[in-house]
């Protein structure tokens, strides 16, 4: 037999062994779409959700039921108050910066409970470049807690760094792309209580990126007073072109649109000019969207696991948010895994895509993504900092079938280059 019949035998052997070793975990993954699903059909009823909801406004955006209809099913789906959905939020960054600039005077405080914000907000808080504009030109200052030796919330670090002008204490769900343990909705849940048992007045701020119907609750569920995320990640459903959300109690959201608008404008205006229809639409196939990109991540996990590489979180390990990271121990090898990934996109499949120097980062970073909506990550993608140990983030799959094609395939391609042996020494 020729090495590559026999490498071809190796991949189908170890894609079998995937999907079957991974059949309980996607099926618990299937059953908490089911379950959320039922949810927004539930809150969509309530609401009487409608087609002259879709309708288009323009100018200052005045009086626009579907736009005021879509902030009460996003409240009710994170269980809070109130909501601001917009597509005027360029991304998750914008939503979260109108959130915490909303809540946040000059002198106060903000408290970063989870380590390291994500690498966009260090900029924005003003911990890392020198932009102007950001939270400490404003004279905020943000601290951070060190997560503990295994990676947890660390509730002593945490208390510890609680000052008098401390206002709020961020919690960021997802790992983001960090070598962290992402929170789940229960961890969080105890680490509100915790803060609060120590003083009730401290607001408790959400980053919900990556997690959005990953689990059956939200943190709103969990007593988080705000939170805010991305729709082209999970909760726009693959179909939101652009756009963010706030979601917790009236008064805070109330502030944060002042921030996101004007004051005097806050909730009242913003023309929708037509995007309502795929949001409403997005939020409906949220979960099932959001299903399969994490039964992709879970065979992800156990195929690259198969073939030696270091996955986490591990197939069978409890999962609160899309990210899946893969170790290579060699960039050559991440390299060629990333352009393998993109070569099975269903945009730009022919574009090979070359590490280079980001804003922002120190190394230099690959990125493969063949999205329809630019930046996209609830579509597939792979990505990462070129440095040791060379880890890929890999998120996202708008199906199931995609994601498996994909990754067989980048597998498929490190086995023909003699990329798999061995290289944790490196
Ligand atoms: C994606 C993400 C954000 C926001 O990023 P944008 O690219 O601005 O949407 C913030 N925090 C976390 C943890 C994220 O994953």
């Amino acid at each position: 037999m020729s090495s590559v019949e026999n490498s071809e035998q190796l991949l189908n052997s170890w894609k079998a062994a995937a999907e079957k070793n991974t059949e309980t975990q996607r099926a618990i993954v299937a059953e908490t779409a089911e379950i959320n699903q039922d949810k927004i059909l539930r809150i969509f009823r309530e609401e009487k959700v409608s087609a002259f909801h879709f309708h288009a406004s323009t100018g200052y955006g005045y009086d626009d039921a579907g736009r005021d209809t879509l902030d009460r099913v996003y409240a009710k789906v994170f269980g809070t108050e109130a909501a601001i959905v917009r597509h005027q939020f360029i991304s998750g960054t914008h939503a979260i910066t109108a959130a915490l600039f909303g809540i946040l005077r000059p002198g106060e405080r903000l408290l970063y409970a989870t380590g390291d914000p994500y690498d966009t907000l260090k900029t924005a808080l003003g911990l890392t470049g020198r932009e102007k504009g950001t939270f400490l030109d404003y004279g905020i200052e943000t601290n951070t807690a060190p997560l503990d030796k295994n990676g947890e919330p660390d509730i002593e670090a945490i208390l510890s760094r609680i000052s008098p002008h401390t206002k709020v204490i961020a919690i960021q769900r997802s790992r983001g792309y960090d070598n962290r343990q992402s929170l789940s909705v229960a961890a969080i849940e105890e680490l509100i209580h915790k803060i609060k048992n120590f003083r009730r007045d401290l607001i408790i701020f959400v980053d919900n990126c990556y997690g959005e119907f990953v689990e059956q609750l939200e943190p709103g569920h969990a007593g988080a007073d705000l939170i805010a995320g991305s729709l082209i990640k999970n909760p726009g459903g693959g179909l939101a072109r652009c756009g963010g959300y706030i979601a917790g109690r009236r008064e805070l959201v109330e502030q944060a649109s002042s921030r996101f608008a004007a004051p005097g404008i806050g909730l009242e205006g913003a023309a929708t000019l037509g995007v309502l229809q795929e949001m409403f639409q997005g939020i409906f196939l949220a979960p099932h969207i959001v299903s399969q990109a994490l039964q992709g991540a879970v065979f992800t996990a156990a195929l690259l696991e198969k073939a030696g590489l270091k996955t986490s979180p591990s197939p069978h390990q409890f999962r609160t948010d899309l990210i899946q990271s893969v170790t290579f121990y060699d960039k050559e090898r991440m390299v060629r895994f990333c352009q393998a990934i993109q070569e099975a996109s269903p945009v730009d499949a022919n574009v090979v895509p070359q590490s280079s120097a980001m804003p922002g980062y120190g190394d230099e970073v690959i990125m493969a993504a063949g999205t329809f909506i630019q930046g996209s990550s609830i579509e597939l993608s792979a990505d990462g900092p070129l440095r040791k140990p060379f880890t890929a983030y890999v998120q996202g799959g708008l199906t199931y079938a995609h994601v498996k094609i994909a990754v067989t395939h980048a597998l498929k391609t490190l086995l023909q280059h003699e990329l798999l042996e061995s290289r944790e020494n490196q």
